[in-house]
Protein backbone atom coordinates (compact mmCIF):
# COMPACT_ATOMS: atom_id res chain seq x y z
CA UNK A 1 0.00 0.00 0.00
CA UNK A 2 1.19 3.52 -0.82
CA UNK A 3 -0.52 5.79 1.81
CA UNK A 4 -0.65 9.78 0.69
CA UNK A 5 -3.60 10.66 3.04
CA UNK A 6 -1.24 11.83 5.50
CA UNK A 7 -3.58 15.15 6.30
CA UNK A 8 -6.64 12.65 7.18
CA UNK A 9 -4.51 11.15 9.80
CA UNK A 10 -0.82 9.60 10.98
CA UNK A 11 0.39 6.17 12.09
CA UNK A 12 1.05 5.88 15.78
CA UNK A 13 5.15 5.59 15.52
CA UNK A 14 6.94 2.80 17.77
CA UNK A 15 8.54 5.94 20.10
CA UNK A 16 4.40 7.19 20.88
CA UNK A 17 3.06 3.43 21.06
CA UNK A 18 5.98 2.64 23.52
CA UNK A 19 5.08 6.06 25.82
CA UNK A 20 1.09 4.94 25.87
CA UNK A 21 1.89 1.46 27.06
CA UNK A 22 4.38 2.09 29.27
CA UNK A 23 1.08 4.67 30.91
CA UNK A 24 -1.03 1.95 30.82
CA UNK A 25 0.93 0.45 33.35
CA UNK A 26 1.44 2.84 35.49
CA UNK A 27 -0.50 5.80 35.44
CA UNK A 28 -3.85 3.98 35.09
CA UNK A 29 -4.98 5.91 38.45
CA UNK A 30 -7.91 8.71 38.09
CA UNK A 31 -6.06 11.95 38.14
CA UNK A 32 -8.90 13.09 39.88
CA UNK A 33 -8.12 10.67 42.87
CA UNK A 34 -6.27 12.22 46.11
CA UNK A 35 -4.54 8.93 46.90
CA UNK A 36 -1.22 7.52 45.31
CA UNK A 37 -2.36 5.85 42.15
CA UNK A 38 -4.39 8.80 41.48
CA UNK A 39 -1.35 11.49 42.07
CA UNK A 40 0.91 9.17 40.36
CA UNK A 41 -1.32 9.80 36.89
CA UNK A 42 -2.02 13.43 37.77
CA UNK A 43 1.77 14.38 38.25
CA UNK A 44 2.45 12.57 35.04
CA UNK A 45 0.24 14.46 33.34
CA UNK A 46 0.91 18.18 34.57
CA UNK A 47 4.36 17.47 33.11
CA UNK A 48 2.69 16.54 29.94
CA UNK A 49 0.95 19.74 30.03
CA UNK A 50 4.29 21.60 31.32
CA UNK A 51 5.83 19.94 28.37
CA UNK A 52 3.49 20.73 25.80
CA UNK A 53 3.33 24.49 26.85
CA UNK A 54 7.23 24.24 26.57
CA UNK A 55 7.15 23.38 22.98
CA UNK A 56 4.66 26.42 22.80
CA UNK A 57 6.37 28.49 24.74
CA UNK A 58 3.46 29.62 26.71
CA UNK A 59 2.00 28.73 30.44
CA UNK A 60 0.69 25.22 31.16
CA UNK A 61 -2.38 26.77 32.72
CA UNK A 62 -3.39 27.85 29.62
CA UNK A 63 -3.22 24.62 28.10
CA UNK A 64 -6.69 22.54 28.09
CA UNK A 65 -6.28 19.01 26.57
CA UNK A 66 -9.40 17.86 24.52
CA UNK A 67 -10.71 14.97 22.41
CA UNK A 68 -9.52 15.84 19.49
CA UNK A 69 -9.13 19.11 17.02
CA UNK A 70 -12.82 19.27 16.50
CA UNK A 71 -13.60 19.58 20.17
CA UNK A 72 -10.86 21.92 20.92
CA UNK A 73 -13.07 24.04 17.85
CA UNK A 74 -16.40 23.70 19.21
CA UNK A 75 -15.52 24.79 22.96
CA UNK A 76 -13.24 27.85 21.13
CA UNK A 77 -16.08 29.27 18.83
CA UNK A 78 -19.21 28.30 21.35
CA UNK A 79 -17.21 28.53 24.71
CA UNK A 80 -15.94 32.17 23.74
CA UNK A 81 -19.18 33.09 21.65
CA UNK A 82 -21.38 32.39 24.79
CA UNK A 83 -19.64 34.71 26.71
CA UNK A 84 -19.63 37.62 24.16
CA UNK A 85 -23.49 38.24 24.31
CA UNK A 86 -24.73 39.66 21.37
CA UNK A 87 -21.90 39.37 19.13
CA UNK A 88 -20.90 38.07 15.63
CA UNK A 89 -18.24 35.86 14.27
CA UNK A 90 -15.88 36.38 10.96
CA UNK A 91 -14.64 33.36 9.78
CA UNK A 92 -12.79 32.35 6.69
CA UNK A 93 -13.90 30.74 3.75
CA UNK A 94 -12.09 27.19 3.87
CA UNK A 95 -12.13 26.38 7.52
CA UNK A 96 -12.67 22.91 8.20
CA UNK A 97 -16.79 21.45 9.26
CA UNK A 98 -14.76 21.65 12.80
CA UNK A 99 -15.38 25.20 12.42
CA UNK A 100 -17.78 25.97 9.48
CA UNK A 101 -20.16 23.62 11.51
CA UNK A 102 -20.01 24.98 14.86
CA UNK A 103 -20.60 28.63 13.40
CA UNK A 104 -24.00 27.29 11.73
CA UNK A 105 -24.79 26.02 14.96
CA UNK A 106 -24.45 29.90 16.39
CA UNK A 107 -26.31 30.92 13.69
CA UNK A 108 -29.23 28.51 14.28
CA UNK A 109 -29.12 30.48 17.59
CA UNK A 110 -29.46 34.08 15.90
CA UNK A 111 -25.53 34.86 16.26
CA UNK A 112 -24.40 36.81 12.92
CA UNK A 113 -21.67 35.22 10.97
CA UNK A 114 -19.62 36.74 8.17
CA UNK A 115 -17.22 34.22 5.97
CA UNK A 116 -14.44 36.39 4.44
CA UNK A 117 -13.29 35.28 1.12
CA UNK A 118 -9.87 33.88 -0.29
CA UNK A 119 -7.36 34.75 -2.80
CA UNK A 120 -6.33 32.47 -5.38
CA UNK A 121 -3.35 31.32 -3.64
CA UNK A 122 -5.83 30.31 -0.46
CA UNK A 123 -4.48 33.03 1.62
CA UNK A 124 -7.39 35.29 2.95
CA UNK A 125 -8.55 38.76 1.25
CA UNK A 126 -6.68 40.57 4.41
CA UNK A 127 -8.89 44.18 3.66
CA UNK A 128 -12.08 42.26 3.39
CA UNK A 129 -11.08 40.67 7.00
CA UNK A 130 -10.71 44.06 8.06
CA UNK A 131 -13.91 45.75 6.36
CA UNK A 132 -15.69 42.25 7.83
CA UNK A 133 -15.35 43.35 11.54
CA UNK A 134 -17.38 45.66 13.31
CA UNK A 135 -18.13 47.02 16.32
CA UNK A 136 -20.53 43.83 17.17
CA UNK A 137 -17.73 41.35 16.02
CA UNK A 138 -16.25 39.57 19.10
CA UNK A 139 -14.36 36.54 17.79
CA UNK A 140 -12.69 35.63 13.94
CA UNK A 141 -11.49 32.64 13.38
CA UNK A 142 -8.91 31.52 10.38
CA UNK A 143 -7.12 28.74 10.46
CA UNK A 144 -3.09 28.36 9.90
CA UNK A 145 -2.99 26.01 7.07
CA UNK A 146 -5.95 24.49 5.32
CA UNK A 147 -6.16 20.51 5.08
CA UNK A 148 -7.24 20.17 1.57
CA UNK A 149 -4.63 22.82 -0.18
CA UNK A 150 -2.04 23.59 2.32
CA UNK A 151 -1.99 26.98 2.39
CA UNK A 152 -0.69 28.95 5.19
CA UNK A 153 -2.16 31.80 6.38
CA UNK A 154 -0.55 35.34 6.82
CA UNK A 155 -1.46 34.88 10.78
CA UNK A 156 1.07 37.93 12.14
CA UNK A 157 -1.16 40.39 10.46
CA UNK A 158 -4.54 38.70 11.00
CA UNK A 159 -3.26 39.08 14.75
CA UNK A 160 -2.16 42.77 13.98
CA UNK A 161 -5.94 43.31 12.69
CA UNK A 162 -7.39 41.34 15.55
CA UNK A 163 -5.38 43.34 17.85
CA UNK A 164 -6.26 46.53 16.70
CA UNK A 165 -9.93 45.68 16.21
CA UNK A 166 -10.03 44.02 19.81
CA UNK A 167 -11.06 41.10 19.01
CA UNK A 168 -10.57 37.68 19.87
CA UNK A 169 -8.53 35.36 17.17
CA UNK A 170 -8.71 31.86 16.94
CA UNK A 171 -6.82 29.62 14.89
CA UNK A 172 -7.46 25.75 13.88
CA UNK A 173 -3.37 24.95 13.89
CA UNK A 174 -4.45 20.66 13.73
CA UNK A 175 -2.83 20.81 10.47
CA UNK A 176 -0.17 23.25 10.68
CA UNK A 177 1.12 21.67 13.90
CA UNK A 178 4.21 20.21 14.32
CA UNK A 179 4.74 20.89 10.38
CA UNK A 180 5.60 24.68 10.24
CA UNK A 181 7.02 26.56 13.01
CA UNK A 182 4.05 28.53 15.18
CA UNK A 183 4.90 31.82 17.50
CA UNK A 184 2.51 32.24 19.93
CA UNK A 185 3.29 34.87 21.69
CA UNK A 186 4.83 37.57 18.32
CA UNK A 187 1.19 36.56 16.69
CA UNK A 188 -2.14 37.62 19.01
CA UNK A 189 -3.50 34.53 19.22
CA UNK A 190 -6.40 34.25 21.36
CA UNK A 191 -7.25 30.67 20.95
CA UNK A 192 -5.84 27.52 19.25
CA UNK A 193 -6.69 24.21 18.39
CA UNK A 194 -4.45 20.98 17.98
CA UNK A 195 -4.78 17.45 16.92
CA UNK A 196 -2.53 14.60 18.29
CA UNK A 197 -3.50 11.87 15.43
CA UNK A 198 -1.96 13.99 12.46
CA UNK A 199 1.60 14.19 13.87
CA UNK A 200 1.72 10.40 14.60
CA UNK A 201 -0.27 10.51 17.62
CA UNK A 202 -3.50 8.89 18.87
CA UNK A 203 -6.59 9.47 18.33
CA UNK A 204 -9.14 10.97 20.25
CA UNK A 205 -6.93 13.23 21.65
CA UNK A 206 -6.08 16.84 21.56
CA UNK A 207 -5.51 20.02 22.77
CA UNK A 208 -6.75 24.20 23.08
CA UNK A 209 -4.31 27.22 23.67
CA UNK A 210 -6.82 29.76 26.05
CA UNK A 211 -4.55 32.44 26.25
CA UNK A 212 -4.92 33.53 30.11
CA UNK A 213 -7.89 36.52 30.21
CA UNK A 214 -9.72 34.81 27.90
CA UNK A 215 -13.73 34.23 29.30
CA UNK A 216 -14.84 30.92 27.92
CA UNK A 217 -17.74 28.89 28.97
CA UNK A 218 -17.73 24.89 29.57
CA UNK A 219 -19.09 22.84 26.89
CA UNK A 220 -19.62 19.93 28.91
CA UNK A 221 -20.53 19.70 32.62
CA UNK A 222 -19.34 17.59 35.10
CA UNK A 223 -15.96 17.48 37.45
CA UNK A 224 -13.39 20.40 37.61
CA UNK A 225 -11.12 18.62 35.18
CA UNK A 226 -9.25 20.70 32.53
CA UNK A 227 -10.22 23.97 34.44
CA UNK A 228 -14.06 22.58 34.18
CA UNK A 229 -13.64 23.97 30.18
CA UNK A 230 -13.23 20.33 29.25
CA UNK A 231 -14.62 18.39 31.92
CA UNK A 232 -14.76 14.49 32.19
CA UNK A 233 -11.42 11.88 33.15
CA UNK A 234 -8.52 12.27 30.93
CA UNK A 235 -6.96 9.97 28.82
CA UNK A 236 -3.75 9.95 30.16
CA UNK A 237 -1.74 7.27 27.61
CA UNK A 238 -3.01 9.18 24.69
CA UNK A 239 -2.08 12.58 26.69
CA UNK A 240 1.22 11.54 27.21
CA UNK A 241 1.63 9.65 23.39
CA UNK A 242 0.68 13.29 21.89
CA UNK A 243 2.81 15.42 24.00
CA UNK A 244 5.40 12.61 23.12
CA UNK A 245 4.66 12.99 19.09
CA UNK A 246 4.37 16.64 19.51
CA UNK A 247 8.20 16.64 21.16
CA UNK A 248 9.22 14.26 18.55
CA UNK A 249 7.56 16.78 15.54
CA UNK A 250 9.14 19.94 16.71
CA UNK A 251 12.69 17.79 17.21
CA UNK A 252 12.46 16.64 13.46
CA UNK A 253 10.69 19.59 12.19
CA UNK A 254 13.27 21.53 9.90
CA UNK A 255 14.59 18.27 8.62
CA UNK A 256 11.15 16.56 7.48
CA UNK A 257 10.24 20.00 5.74
CA UNK A 258 13.19 19.66 3.76
CA UNK A 259 12.58 16.52 2.88
CA UNK A 260 8.74 16.47 2.50
CA UNK A 261 9.28 20.01 0.48
CA UNK A 262 11.68 18.18 -2.13
CA UNK A 263 9.35 15.12 -1.82
CA UNK A 264 6.45 16.82 -3.09
CA UNK A 265 7.79 19.32 -5.77
CA UNK A 266 9.13 15.99 -7.86
CA UNK A 267 5.63 14.65 -7.28
CA UNK A 268 4.54 17.84 -9.18
CA UNK A 269 7.23 17.58 -11.57
CA UNK A 270 6.33 13.76 -12.20
CA UNK A 271 3.07 15.31 -13.08
CA UNK A 272 3.87 18.06 -15.00
CA UNK A 273 5.88 15.49 -17.23
CA UNK A 274 3.74 12.76 -17.63
CA UNK A 275 0.13 14.18 -17.79
CA UNK A 276 -1.10 17.15 -19.46
CA UNK A 277 -3.32 19.73 -18.61
CA UNK A 278 -3.19 19.96 -14.48
CA UNK A 279 -3.31 22.57 -12.01
CA UNK A 280 -1.57 22.58 -8.82
CA UNK A 281 -4.10 24.16 -6.56
CA UNK A 282 -2.85 26.35 -3.71
CA UNK A 283 0.39 28.41 -2.74
CA UNK A 284 3.66 26.76 -3.88
CA UNK A 285 5.57 29.05 -1.97
CA UNK A 286 3.43 29.21 1.23
CA UNK A 287 1.91 25.68 2.23
CA UNK A 288 2.42 22.61 4.20
CA UNK A 289 5.60 20.85 3.54
CA UNK A 290 3.97 17.52 2.34
CA UNK A 291 0.58 18.70 0.78
CA UNK A 292 -0.11 19.13 -2.44
CA UNK A 293 -3.20 19.78 -4.52
CA UNK A 294 -3.90 19.20 -8.26
CA UNK A 295 -7.01 19.72 -10.41
CA UNK A 296 -7.47 17.01 -13.22
CA UNK A 297 -10.10 18.20 -15.52
CA UNK A 298 -12.31 16.00 -17.88
CA UNK A 299 -12.34 13.45 -14.70
CA UNK A 300 -13.55 13.56 -11.13
CA UNK A 301 -12.36 12.80 -7.71
CA UNK A 302 -15.12 10.36 -6.80
CA UNK A 303 -13.83 8.32 -10.22
CA UNK A 304 -10.07 8.44 -9.71
CA UNK A 305 -9.63 8.45 -6.28
CA UNK A 306 -11.31 4.41 -6.08
CA UNK A 307 -9.18 3.62 -9.08
CA UNK A 308 -6.38 4.84 -7.05
CA UNK A 309 -7.64 2.55 -4.07
CA UNK A 310 -7.89 -0.22 -6.33
CA UNK A 311 -4.20 0.19 -7.02
CA UNK A 312 -3.88 0.49 -3.38
CA UNK A 313 -3.05 3.71 -3.42
CA UNK A 314 -4.47 5.74 -0.63
CA UNK A 315 -5.32 9.92 -1.55
CA UNK A 316 -8.00 11.91 -0.92
CA UNK A 317 -10.67 14.05 -3.03
CA UNK A 318 -12.39 17.27 -2.00
CA UNK A 319 -15.40 16.55 -3.82
CA UNK A 320 -18.49 14.71 -2.99
CA UNK A 321 -21.63 13.53 -4.00
CA UNK A 322 -25.06 15.21 -3.30
CA UNK A 323 -28.30 14.41 -4.82
CA UNK A 324 -26.82 11.84 -7.29
CA UNK A 325 -24.47 14.89 -9.08
CA UNK A 326 -20.85 15.18 -7.86
CA UNK A 327 -20.39 18.37 -5.85
CA UNK A 328 -17.37 20.52 -6.23
CA UNK A 329 -14.77 20.68 -3.13
CA UNK A 330 -16.02 24.17 -1.46
CA UNK A 331 -12.49 25.04 -0.69
CA UNK A 332 -10.91 24.39 -4.84
CA UNK A 333 -14.11 26.93 -5.36
CA UNK A 334 -13.63 29.58 -2.45
CA UNK A 335 -9.97 30.02 -4.51
CA UNK A 336 -11.91 31.18 -7.33
CA UNK A 337 -11.40 27.66 -9.78
CA UNK A 338 -14.32 26.59 -12.19
CA UNK A 339 -16.39 23.71 -11.34
CA UNK A 340 -14.22 21.13 -13.66
CA UNK A 341 -11.20 22.06 -11.53
CA UNK A 342 -13.66 21.91 -8.60
CA UNK A 343 -14.90 18.28 -8.89
CA UNK A 344 -11.24 16.77 -10.04
CA UNK A 345 -8.64 18.22 -7.19
CA UNK A 346 -6.92 15.35 -5.58
CA UNK A 347 -4.66 15.93 -2.45
CA UNK A 348 -1.65 14.07 -2.14
CA UNK A 349 -0.74 14.46 1.31
CA UNK A 350 3.26 12.94 1.86
CA UNK A 351 4.86 11.68 5.30
CA UNK A 352 7.53 11.21 6.99
CA UNK A 353 7.75 7.32 5.51
CA UNK A 354 6.70 8.84 1.82
CA UNK A 355 9.62 8.09 -1.04
CA UNK A 356 10.65 8.63 -4.42
CA UNK A 357 9.87 5.17 -5.57
CA UNK A 358 6.23 5.31 -4.17
CA UNK A 359 6.00 8.84 -6.22
CA UNK A 360 6.97 7.37 -9.16
CA UNK A 361 4.90 4.59 -8.75
CA UNK A 362 1.51 6.65 -7.81
CA UNK A 363 2.40 9.00 -10.73
CA UNK A 364 2.65 6.49 -13.33
CA UNK A 365 -0.82 4.69 -12.18
CA UNK A 366 -2.46 7.98 -11.59
CA UNK A 367 -1.19 9.01 -15.38
CA UNK A 368 -2.65 5.55 -16.85
CA UNK A 369 -6.25 6.35 -14.63
CA UNK A 370 -6.81 10.16 -15.57
CA UNK A 371 -6.06 9.14 -19.42
CA UNK A 372 -8.59 6.19 -19.49
CA UNK A 373 -11.28 8.41 -17.87
CA UNK A 374 -10.68 11.29 -20.12
CA UNK A 375 -10.98 9.03 -23.01
CA UNK A 376 -14.14 7.71 -21.54
CA UNK A 377 -15.89 11.24 -21.49
N1 LIG B 1 -9.35 20.93 11.79
C1 LIG B 1 -8.67 20.56 10.71
C2 LIG B 1 -8.03 21.60 9.87
C3 LIG B 1 -8.56 19.21 10.36
O1 LIG B 1 -7.89 18.85 9.28
C4 LIG B 1 -9.18 18.25 11.21
C5 LIG B 1 -9.14 16.82 10.86
O2 LIG B 1 -9.25 16.43 9.73
C6 LIG B 1 -9.87 18.68 12.34
C7 LIG B 1 -9.94 20.04 12.60
C8 LIG B 1 -10.54 17.73 13.27
O3 LIG B 1 -9.59 17.12 14.13
P1 LIG B 1 -9.94 15.75 14.88
O4 LIG B 1 -9.96 14.68 13.84
O5 LIG B 1 -8.84 15.57 15.88
O6 LIG B 1 -11.24 15.95 15.55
Amino acid sequence: MIYFDHNATTPIIPEVKEVMLEAMDKYWGNPSSAHMAGQKAFAELEKARERFAGLLNVNASEIVFTSGGTEADNIAIIGTMDELTDSSIVISAIEHPAVKVATLALEERGVVCRVVPMQENGQIKLDELSDAIDESTGLITVMLANNEIGTIQPVKEIGEIAAKKGVLFHSDAVQAFGKVPLNIKENQFSLLSFSSHKLYGPKGCGALYVKTGTSISARSFGGSQERKIRTGTQNIPAILGFVKAAEIAYAEMEEEKKQLVGLTEFLYQEMINNIDDIVRNGDPGCRLPGTLNVSFPGTTSEIVVPALYREEICVSGGAACASGATEPSTIIMAIGRRKIEGISAIRFSLGRSSTKEEVVKVVSVLKEVVERIRNVN
